[in-house]
């Protein structure tokens, strides 16, 4: 349910439905927009309370919602969220290019990539420290050395990092280092992490599972949102279908349906989504074209030595050059880089 407070409606009167809302055991959610604030509940099992809060004061109406998703649905919020990941803004105007290695894998290494892909434009920088590996015998990441190093390179370069949690464990440790909470493909139906990560403090970017459905997606997202963390940024990484000339199948077309149904940003991870470096720059021109908010790209200064997907990893050359046309395809549909 949705309670809709009038344009004129006081703190006061906000205060009072929040009140009346918590007083029969359920959650208040305020979302405050531009026009007016709305306060989502959740906890309620029907609607048969609803002429009880339509009587407050202040209030204009109460909605039922439609949607399973509650909280990350436009009929909740109209505007788009914008997520602010370190002082940089994802889900405004600007795209947010997200670049880095897969793995932070030395000193050296995530230096070298990340004073390069800033050099090309990049806003943010990425490296996993807990790596979720198919095989438990490949390189499982740094752990916390992996997540100072990381913090070594934002001093060095001044981007804020993005980094994944794979449990409660590594959550501690990243939301305590990192300027984001990466909540990987594998881990996208992990609920308890999902809750864990609704109490963290720092913005979460939650990836699709490679089977996720979009009301799937969507639901682990609202698992964040019912937390009281609104900060979430989604991320379209690629799905399994039978299509085997690339890793996964990337699924633009969830672009244009999550700005339908929700009002979180949406960056697209061309980089798994096609597990070939070939590929990267043709995907990202198109995910940009299609209206992401952003990209999540792979860079390794040296991929064939990449301790962790080095076939889809693209050069800091290739990076720039990518950058390049994205700043031309950027301003045709409105956004800016
Ligand atoms: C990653 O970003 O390095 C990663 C493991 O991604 P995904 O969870 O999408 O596979
Ligand atoms: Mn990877």
């Amino acid at each position: 349910m949705l309670v809709v407070m009038r344009k004129d409606a006081t703190r006061e009167q906000i205060r009072g439905v929040v009140t009346a809302i918590e007083a029969r055991g359920y959650k208040a959610h305020p979302v405050p927009g531009g026009e007016r604030t709305a306060i989502g509940i959740t906890g309620n099992r029907s609607a048969e309370d609803l002429p009880a809060f339509e009587g407050l004061p202040g209030v204009l109406e109460v909605i039922p919602v439609s949607h399973a998703y509650k909280l990350v649905s436009r009929e909740v919020k109209a505007e788009n969220t914008v997520v602010s990941i370190g002082g940089v803004r994802v889900g405004g105007a600007g795209l947010v290019l997200v670049a880095g290695p897969c793995a932070v894998e030395s000193r050296d290494q995530i230096l070298t990539v990340a004073r390069m892909v800033r050099e090309s434009g990049a806003h943010l920088l990425r490296g996993g420290a807990f790596k979720p590996r198919t095989s438990p015998y490949s390189f499982q990441g740094l752990g916390e050395e992996g997540l100072k190093l990381l913090a070594e390179a934002r001093e060095a370069t001044g981007l804020p990092v993005v980094t994944e949690a794979v449990d409660g464990e590594s959550m501690d440790l990243v939301e305590r280092y990192a300027d984001a909470i990466q909540i990987g493909a594998r881990n996208m139906q992990n609920f308890s992490l999902l809750k864990r990560a609704g109490r963290a403090r720092k913005p979460v970017i939650l990836k699709r599972g490679m089977s996720a459905t979009l009301e799937e997606f969507l639901m682990s997202a609202e698992y964040i949102l019912s937390e009281g963390n609104y900060e979430v940024v989604l991320c379209e990484r690629g799905v399994r279908t039978f299509s085997d000339f690339s890793r996964n199948t990337l699924d633009l077309s969830v672009v244009p349906a999550v700005k339908d149904l929700s009002h979180l940003p949406i960056l697209v991870d061309p980089s798994h989504g096609t597990g070939r470096r070939d590929k990267v720059a043709p995907l990202s021109r198109a995910a940009v074209a299609v209206g992401a908010d952003g990209l999540m790209v792979e860079v390794h200064h040296d991929p064939s030595r990449a301790l962790s997907d080095g076939p889809q990893s693209i050069t800091p050359d290739m990076f720039g050059a990518l950058v390049k046309e994205l700043r031309q395809i950027a301003p045709v549909i409105g956004r800016g880089l």
